[in-house]
């Protein structure tokens, strides 16, 4: 069926040197590459002529990766869900991990940096931190056993080769990818995992509505002091100026997201690494009122701002006499690991829709969300899921994958769970943006009375998990 197909593509193309193809993805991300492993290990969809086009060096990156990895764990790292662990099982790909650079945990600790008031969040393997390029490594080692146990119909990926253009055929509206090395590809179906900006969503003429949410996140690798064993734990800590959260690592790493505004990005990202660490151990403590003063000082006098710190942590320190209160906090960060900072702009965005006729989006190219609660990449690998068994579907039935009617079980199963999550998200960003006092007391006692239900907290732990999908 899928030969005949082709066959039919071939006889229409207009001219030679245009190859066609059932699915053209674009993106080599974790979603785009997510996707490729998993049309291949289907043994309904195995069948289809399919290529991945991304515009950077990503085989021989991840190449890299998986032969030699870097002594350090790299700076983009992701909280991936029991949900997600278990697509990359099914794929096939999880048996490629490097399993000694994740970490699994079981508690997310939050406090109010206003208010004090804290929840925690606990279930066995809640979930577990993963660097992106390990996630994408493993992929590209699932697809090449794929295509060494299908050598008639492997899996084509173009990379460093970038789609420059995409129009239609105006003999049968598929798409034509314009490629940067001259080439062009005719599919019948393309799907865009093409991040924020996705081409294919702009060929598809498909709205995305959203907005910046003025905030950097800054990233980057830390080592906690070794000065204690603690069993792995997220921390998280809601400032008005943004979210500042260690996620853990192995060996007393972990792993730093700090959203901040512009402003006091901009003044952060001129710190020395051994400034910016002192800056890190006073978020995490100190009062936001303090921070203002300190950022103040980061951004007038720089030299004076390891000083300012240490003495007001030494002093707050004091306050914590027992075990119990100083568990409350996490561990200072004695380093970070060079060149691991890096500042990403946080947005909210989701597409109109995933399909239109001869076009899905997937991943970031349909939806981006504030990463405080880590689940942008999550979204993506069950829309990736939701895909293919749209498409195994069409296929036994006989259908056009390509066609809209096709592809909408897809964007119906997606929307309504995609658009809830980047609303909870978008909410909890919200309330935890002001110190306005009446705001600050309503929530500090839904979280305390929150934190006295456990039946209301496993819940939102199931749903955040995705564990029972
Ligand atoms: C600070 C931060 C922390 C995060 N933490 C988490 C977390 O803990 N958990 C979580 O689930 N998510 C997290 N996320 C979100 C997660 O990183 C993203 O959702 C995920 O990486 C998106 O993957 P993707 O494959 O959809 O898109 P991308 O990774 O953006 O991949 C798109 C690919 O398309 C390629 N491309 C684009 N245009 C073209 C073209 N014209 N031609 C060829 N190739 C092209 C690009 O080169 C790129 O490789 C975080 C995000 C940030 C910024």
């Amino acid at each position: 069926m899928f030969r005949r197909f082709l066959a039919t593509a071939a006889k229409g193309s207009a001219g030679p040197t245009i190859e066609a193809a059932d699915i053209v993805i674009i993106g080599g991300g974790p979603a785009g590459l997510s996707l490729a492993s998993a049309v291949k290990a289907s043994p309904v969809l195995q069948g289809l002529k399919c290529t991945l086009v991304e515009g950077g060096k990503l085989v021989e990156s991840l190449e890299k990766f998986y032969e030699s990895p870097p002594q350090f764990i790299d700076k983009r790292v992701v909280s991936i869900t029991p949900a997600s662990m278990d697509f990359f099982k099914q794929i096939g790909s999880w048996d490629y991990v490097k399993k000694d650079r994740t970490e699994t945990y079981d508690n997310i600790h939050t406090y109010d940096g206003v208010s004090g008031a804290k929840m925690e969040f606990d279930s066995p393997e809640l979930a577990t931190m993963i660097e992106n390029i390990n996630i994408q490594s493993s992929l590209l080692q699932r697809v090449k056993q794929l295509n060494n146990e299908n050598p008639d119909n492997p899996l084509t990926i173009l990379d460093s080769t970038k789609v420059v253009d995409i129009t239609e055929d105006p003999q049968n509206e598929w798409p034509i990818l314009k490629l940067d090395n001259g080439n062009s590809i005719r599919t019948r179906l393309l799907v865009g995992c093409d991040g924020y900006n996705s081409p294919a969503r702009k060929f598809a003429k498909i709205e995305s509505r959203g907005w910046a949410y003025n905030r950097w996140g800054n990233v980057a690798t830390c080592k906690y002091k070794d000065n204690e064993f603690r069993f792995p734990t997220g921390w998280q800590r809601f400032l008005p100026t943004g979210t500042l959260a260690f996620l853990p690592l192995p060996n007393n790493w972990c792993s730093l997201v700090w959203a901040v505004p512009p402003e006091i990005s901009a003044i952060v990202g001129k710190l020395s690494d051994e400034q910016f660490t002192y800056m890190l151990n006073a978020a995490a403590k100190l009062t936001p009122d303090e921070l203002t003063y300190l950022y103040e000082i980061a951004d007038k006098e720089p030299e004076n701002l390891i000083e300012e710190i240490k003495w007001r942590l030494g002093l707050f320190n004091k306050t914590l006499t027992t075990v119990e209160q100083k568990e409350n906090f996490p561990l200072e960060i004695d380093y970070i690991v060079p060149n691991s900072r890096a500042k990403f702009p946080l947005k909210l965005s989701n597409a109109d829709s995933y399909v239109e006729e001869r076009v899905a989006l997937v991943g970031d190219a349909a939806h981006t969300t504030n990463p405080l609660a880590g689940q942008g990449l999550n979204m993506g690998q069950a829309d990736v899921k939701s895909l293919v068994e749209t498409l195994e579907n069409s296929c036994k039935r006989g259908l056009d994958i390509g066609t809209k009617i096709a592809l909408e079980p897809y964007w119906a199963e997606r929307a309504i769970p995609n658009h809830v999550m980047l609303g909870i998200v978008d909410k909890i960003h919200k309330i935890y943006s002001t110190d306005f006092a009446p705001i600050v007391w309503a929530r500090s006692l839904g979280v305390n009375v929150l934190n006295s239900l456990p039946f209301v907290k496993d819940f939102i732990v199931g749903e955040i998990s995705h564990k029972g999908k």
